[in-house]
């Protein structure tokens, strides 16, 4: 719908102005909105007011072909050619730091190498990718991993999809800007949790889709950009910090955190970022510290491995020292089977962990852990714990991964990537279990009473299998109720809440059914784009070109396109949702028409605490979409209102430093009235 709406503004646009005109007004525009969203943290137009000038350009580019720039930001949306990566020796240094976990040692080397005059530059060392901008007469030329630190791999159509980096710079200067690709967590957590939590972290994440080989893939991932140093053809700057001005008045981001510091002030200035530290939107794993002055630079000059004038602070991760007692194996809903280590309960950063993750077999085999290992586990940011090193690998048998199921027994197979081991076994006991328990999740149908647990004791006596068998489970309420520990209260509460789920609405069935790549936003995209039921998705996957139309919706890619062809086109599949219509559940999405003025259209807003009118909180979300705002479940830089009620937490912080409105309950209520 977008599109046809795009497409009507671009011709009723031409009537008045030139195509080229009306182009070259529109990039601008994006530019200028990228860079107060990215550079400025200012959000004026929504993510979908932003989409709509996007999509406008790129029509009018296909109707135009002659007309469009090389530095489009219609490359924002990436392309599908393979990208092979050439090299590209770097014309800068891409350092590697001395480093220490010692703020005594970082301090030492201050006070050893910084003059009485010279200020110390103190940045956050990001937990990312390193990747080097080359512009060219503004114009970014080029987009360099580190590589070797020598050479690198050219990704340029791919770091053109990162939406903080510009295609141009406001002035048309030479510059090389060395800076960090990252991930924010809560934009990771909700990317991975889409993908079903297949990766272990940010970092690996930002690091592969660089190198991804479709960049209309790399354009699907939240992935960021932050610039970190400046190296300028022609320069009258004198130190860094004002380079790194110069890059925000070109209209790249750089972290306004940054502080140039006398030495004397040095200590106290560690000590307020490590305060800092547990608070972070995005990981971080120390502290770069850089003698500020270029020419003092000069002067200090390199040892044969790392400058002189710069030294790496790093934080240790809170590690906990425990045994591995057990290593467990299990096949979740999708067949992958993912190996955890049971440990000796230990605290760590303010919880118990019990249980850390090992990733795969190779993460294991490069660990050598085994059973009656001593572990160090850690525990960063909001990422689960995992077992970082082995302290004394004991004297147990090593750990053999299992060759075949450890439900079914089928053969495991590896996974296209040859990372994980996976069960081809679509009739398996834990595939099946696991997607039972995740249709009746809280996030999904959530049933109230069909936890794991229940789901077992079920699945087990044979009541369910299949998640259609959860709509006739009424057939044995009598069984269930003689049934130990399952009285005719909590039959009753199962059977109301199974009944109850018929009435959640079409966007909240299709990804209970846990289908490959079909998760909310997913689901939330096709209905977006007017396939609003699950026959018309039907209807288009049965198409000969399905997976070309599929893709041509902004935020489908190719891999996510041809795994709704595959999937919606499946007898079995095509089967269950028959005869979950037959049950009842909804399977076309009710259009709201909302009569109320939009008063909130373009705002973003985010939900927190608890509140005495809006119970659940949900409804409160309901009345900011019915007028026309948008909600999102984190606050970031985009949100503009937060609505905190009774015991809001750490949303509130993110809030006051992203200085987001913030609205209590009582003046929510007059803003609807
Ligand atoms: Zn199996």
């Amino acid at each position: 719908m977008a599109k046809a709406n795009a497409r009507s503004q671009a011709k009723s646009k031409s009537a008045t102005t030139s195509p080229s005109d009306r182009m070259r007004e529109l990039e601008k525009e994006i530019r200028h909105h990228q860079e107060l969203y990215y550079v400025k943290h200012r959000q004026i137009l929504s993510d979908r007011q932003f989409d709509r000038l996007l999509e406008e350009l790129s029509v009018l580019e296909k109707e135009h072909p002659d007309l469009v720039r090389e530095d489009s930001p219609t490359r924002l949306v990436g392309s599908d050619l393979d990208n092979k990566f050439d090299k590209f020796t770097h014309t800068i240094p891409v350092l590697s730091l001395a480093n220490t976990y010692s703020t005594e040692e970082a301090l030492a080397w201050a006070e050893k190498t910084a003059s009485k005059d010279d200020s110390i530059l103190v940045e956050w060392k990001v937990d990312g990718a390193t990747l080097v901008l080359y512009y060219e007469n503004g114009k970014l030329v080029r987009a360099v991993t580190r590589g070797s630190g020598q050479v690198g791999d050219i990704v340029t159509t791919n770091a053109l999809t990162i939406r903080s980096i510009p295609a141009s710079l406001s002035k048309p200067l030479n510059v090389v800007v060395r800076g960090e690709a990252y991930m924010r967590f809560d934009e990771f957590d909700a990317f991975n949790e889409q993908q079903g939590n297949i990766y272990a972290n940010p970092r690996n994440l930002v690091s592969g889709s660089l190198k991804h080989k479709k960049s209309r893939e790399t354009a699907l991932r939240p992935i960021r950009w932050v610039a970190f140093e400046a190296f300028f053809e022609k320069s009258k700057s004198e130190s860094d910090s004002d380079q790194l001005r110069q890059l925000v008045e070109l209209g790249l981001p750089v972290f306004d955190d940054s502080l140039a510091v006398p030495v004397s002030k040095l200590a106290k200035t560690i000590e307020s970022y490590k305060k800092k530290l547990g608070k972070l939107a995005f990981p971080v794993d120390g502290l770069v510290l850089k003698i500020d002055s270029l020419s003092r630079r000069l002067d200090l000059g390199h040892t044969s491995a790392s400058p002189r004038w710069a030294t790496a602070l790093k934080f240790e991760p809170e590690l906990g020292e425990t045994t591995v007692e057990e290593i467990e194996v299990f096949t979740g809903r999708t067949g992958r089977v993912t190996p955890r280590a049971r440990l000796t309960p230990v605290k760590l950063a303010g919880t118990t962990v019990t249980y850390a993750t090992l990733h795969n077999a190779d993460y294991i085999e490069a660990l050598g852990v085994r059973v009656g290992s001593r572990v160090k586990v850690s525990k960063r940011g909001e990422i689960i714990p995992a077992v970082e090193e082995v302290v004394d690998q004991g004297s147990g048998p090593e750990f053999v991964f299992p060759k075949k199921c450890p439900s079914c027994k089928s053969k495991l197979l590896r996974d296209e990537d040859a990372v994980d081991w996976l069960c081809p076994n679509p009739e398996c006991d834990d595939k099946l279990m696991n997607a039972l328990s995740f249709y009746c999740q809280r996030k999904q149908m959530d049933i109230a009473g069909l936890g794991e647990r229940n789901i077992e004791i079920l699945f087990k006596e044979g009541l369910i299998k299949h998640i259609p068998d959860l709509y006739t489970l009424g057939d044995h309420k009598e069984k269930l109720q003689n049934k130990e520990g399952f009285g005719q209260k909590s039959v009753q509460i199962i059977l109301d809440g199974v009944e109850e789920s018929k009435k959640k609405e079409f966007k909240r069935v299709l990804p209970s059914l846990g289908l490959r790549e079909l998760g909310h936003s997913v689901t939330e995209i096709l209905i977006d784009h007017g396939l609003t039921s699950i026959d018309d998705m039907i209807a288009l996957a049965a198409e000969k070109d399905a997976v070309e139309k599929l893709q041509e919706i902004h935020g489908i890619g190719p891999n996510t396109a041809s795994a709704i062809v595959e999937q919606l086109t499946d007898k079995k599949i095509l089967a269950m949702i028959k005869v979950m219509q037959k049950h009842g559940l909804q399977f076309i999405q009710k259009v709201e028409k909302s009569d109320l003025p939009q008063t909130f259209a373009g705002q973003v807003w985010c939900v927190t605490g608890s509140f005495a009118n809006f119970k659940p909180r949900d409804l409160a979300m309901e009345e900011v979409k019915r007028r026309g705002g948008k909600t999102v479940s984190s606050v970031s830089a985009k949100t503009t209102h937060l609505l905190a009620g009774e015991g809001a937490g750490s949303k509130l912080d993110q809030a006051k430093k992203f200085k987001t409105q913030i609205v209590d309950e009582t003046e929510f209520l007059s803003l609807i009235k």
